[in-house]
């Protein structure tokens, strides 16, 4: 690990003074540090927020939800209100890394961190992500567990987080504070595709602070879940996954949120499903039917082909499962 300042920090405004000089935001810690013991991460100033007011949920007009950035993940999965109104968002973080990470690690940590591609986190290895213009070791190495959706010449990472996807398919949005004072983005602009530059990942604006994330109210009933594909059934990233929310009145399905992981360099927003289903009844063949426009656009590479036929086979299961009929 190479030598680095750190400061701890009381209040909002002490935290951008230190943003602005280009101190590093931690709290959880849980990527940051293991990132920065493999040298892959080389910040020369740490900036600690874990004190800052940034830790409740709260109830917005109409029950959309208000998820404090620097909420656990253990405590959002377990909120009463998040379990009732969106069991999507709490089944994504139950299935993500493990209880004592989950107890550790924030909302805003977890929609900033870095991807698990094993060539980012070797340091001998290619990465534009970690070296830009270095070239990218994965195109031509072994990509079984890479993107297939938004990649670019420069990078086929995907992005890792579980609740990411769920927070995708809901539209939620980031609220930021920072030099030039509060703004708020859609979940969709807040992460961005790798293209020609994949070190920058987020819009973030130097010196800004993710203060919450969110959800906005959706019509009820809502019907919602996600579905993990994995190599093991714990402490293990997406091979694919899909998070879903149905409205579904009268019988017929009046809205419908359908995004997956595992597949994209960002979570991806499948819109072409969620026109297929509105305005349909549930059935086995519309679940068929819908799912097979999940892999549209998709460029699988040497290793990661299975993955085009198990986005479809996950986006059908999870409709089925949300949506009912078995
Ligand atoms: Fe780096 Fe992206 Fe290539 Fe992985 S896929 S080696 S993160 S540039």
């Amino acid at each position: 690990m190479f030598p680095f300042a750190y400061t701890r920090v009381s209040n909002t405004r002490e935290a951008l003074d230190a943003g602005r000089q280009g101190g590093r935001y931690i709290a959880g810690g849980t990527t940051l540090v293991d990132l920065m013991r493999e040298t892959v991460e080389r910040p020369e100033s740490l900036v600690d927020i874990s004190a800052l007011p940034l830790r409740e949920i709260t109830v917005t007009e109409r029950a959309g939800l208000r998820i404090g950035a620097l909420v656990r993940m253990s405590e959002t999965a377990a909120h009463p209100k998040v379990r009732t109104l969106y069991p999507v968002v709490s089944q994504a973080l139950e299935l993500s890394a493990s209880a004592q990470l989950r107890n550790m690690a924030t909302i805003g940590g977890n929609i900033m961190q870095r991807t698990r591609c094993t060539y980012f986190r070797d340091v001998t290895a290619d990465c534009n992500k970690r070296e830009p213009g270095s070239g990218c070791a994965a195109l031509h190495g072994y990509n079984r567990t890479h993107a297939i959706l938004g990649t670019s010449e420069s990078c086929v990472a995907t992005h890792p987080s579980d609740v990411a996807v769920a927070f995708a398919a809901l539209e939620a949005s980031v609220h930021l504070l920072g030099p030039d004072g509060a703004r708020s983005l859609p979940f969709a602009d807040f992460l961005l595709r790798p293209r020609s530059t994949p070190s920058r990942e987020q819009a973030l604006r130097k010196g800004e602070l993710i203060t919450a994330v969110e959800i906005p109210a959706l019509p009820r009933p809502l019907k919602s879940g996600y579905l993990k594909v994995r190599d093991r059934q714990s402490y293990e990233f997406a091979l694919t996954s899909a998070a879903v929310a149905l409205h579904i009145r009268r019988g017929v399905i009046r809205e419908a949120r359908v995004a997956v992981g595992g597949v994209g360099t960002v979570p991806w927003k499948l819109p072409a499903v969620e026109q297929h289903l509105i305005g349909e009844r549930p059935s086995e063949s519309l679940w068929t039917a819908a799912a097979e426009r999940a892999a549209d656009g998709a460029r699988p590479l040497e290793h990661n082909g299975f993955k085009v036929e198990l986005l479809r086979r996950t986006v059908e299961r999870q409709l089925r499962i949300v949506g009912g009929t078995k």
